[in-house]
């Protein structure tokens, strides 16, 4: 990984010449583990060491980290590398002792962002500090709640803030643990296009084996960030143990991510017409899902007129779907034509689908 656009604000006093780097284990678990991973980690891009402290585990009974109690072991971590040292702050009382052990970098887990009095409360605990925020997307894919709790820290004064995708959850099974949805983040960047926004492939993705591939689409997408379960024995970790990778990984990961460099007229064109293409992918990709996801409904539509006996073709619901679809195409500036072909396409597959279930 090397050479990276033009860094926005408080990133830019970093001074790095590619993506910020965030990394460390899920939990820290006892001060060798941490010490160990941060040494490990000297001689990676990484610029920010993470770990989890307090730990909110969506059931009781995990383990719910190590408490105050790693935040020395943190400090000396700091003091022995010279990484900068971040944790998750859950409420008021956590944000103290946050910076009564000079933590550099404070993220708002998704468990948090999912609530206005918690967000209220730790903006205003903050009132007066310098300190960088990275709020993380909310659990559930509700962009009014992300861009809400962006708003209560800038409400608050705090101005060195970031966002964190971490990806959605949903009720159906999907690969990853949780949804990426990347057209979320866009959206949110649309809004605050001056905030870093940083990738976490690790709680999206749940696995290591898709965690590289995660990271190359943000890159493609120009994230300014990753933040990446580090952990020096990853499948002995005391939690997220299938997600984390290790500190030599890191290293081969960076060293292979494309990065593409925004220098001259020409190459700006191609990094932007680049990105665009990657959100043109993304959006492609939610189609497809789509259109299967509506075909395995006509399916199951098709099982039910199997069982009733009842025609595949009904005439008079279909010109009504038909109308709508017009009529809602119009207001994105699309034609009626266009509406007809398309439909009339994904109509004629629900039918054939549909017939062979009835023939079968
Ligand atoms: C974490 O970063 O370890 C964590 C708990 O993340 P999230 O809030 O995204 O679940
Ligand atoms: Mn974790």
């Amino acid at each position: 990984m090397e050479n990276k656009k033009e860094l926005r604000n408080w990133l830019n006093a970093f001074n790095l010449n590619h993506p910020l780097v965030i990394a460390g284990p899920c939990s820290a678990e006892t001060e060798e583990q941490v010490l160990d991973i941060a040494h490990q980690l000297k001689d990676s891009d990484a610029t920010v060491l993470r770990a989890g402290i307090w730990k909110p585990r969506t059931r009781p009974g995990n383990f719910e980290g190590v408490g105050a109690l790693g935040l020395k072991w943190l400090q000396k971590a700091k003091e022995e590398t010279g990484l900068l040292i971040s944790t998750e702050v859950a409420n008021a009382n956590h944000v103290d002792l946050a910076l009564q052990h000079d933590v550099d970098v404070l993220w708002i887990g998704a468990r948090t962002t999912v609530s206005p009095f918690i967000v209220q409360e730790i903006s205003e605990s903050l009132k007066g500090t310098d300190k960088i925020v990275l709020v993380k997307n909310p659990v559930n894919p509700d962009l009014a709640l992300w861009l809400g709790a962006v708003e209560r820290f800038y409400a608050s004064g705090v101005t060195n803030l970031g966002v964190i995708h971490r990806g959605f959850s949903t009720y159906e099974k999907t690969r990853y643990r949780n949804n990426p949805e990347w057209q979320l983040p866009i959206d949110l960047q649309n809004r605050f296009p001056d905030l870093p926004l940083i990738l976490d492939p690790s709680h999206i993705a749940g696995r290591r084996d898709i965690i590289f591939d995660l990271c190359q689409t943000a890159l493609d997408l120009n994230y300014d960030g990753l933040m990446i379960e580090t952990h020096h024995n990853p499948d002995k970790a005391w939690s997220d143990a299938s997600q984390q990778i290790t500190p030599a990984t890191l290293i081969q990961y960076t060293k292979d991510l494309r990065i593409r460099k925004e220098i001259g007229d020409a190459t700006e064109f191609k990094n932007k017409i680049n990105t665009m293409r990657t959100k043109i992918d993304v959006i492609d990709h939610q189609i497809i899902d789509m259109l299967g996801k509506r075909m395995k409904v006509a399916d199951d539509i098709g099982e039910l007129k199997k069982d009733h006996n009842v025609a595949v073709l009904q005439t008079k619901r279909w010109n009504e779907i038909l109308g709508k679809m017009i009529i809602q195409g119009e207001d994105k500036n699309l034609s009626e034509e266009f509406i007809l072909r398309v439909f009339k396409a994904v109509h004629q597959e629900s039918i054939n689908h549909q017939e062979k279930i009835i023939n079968s």
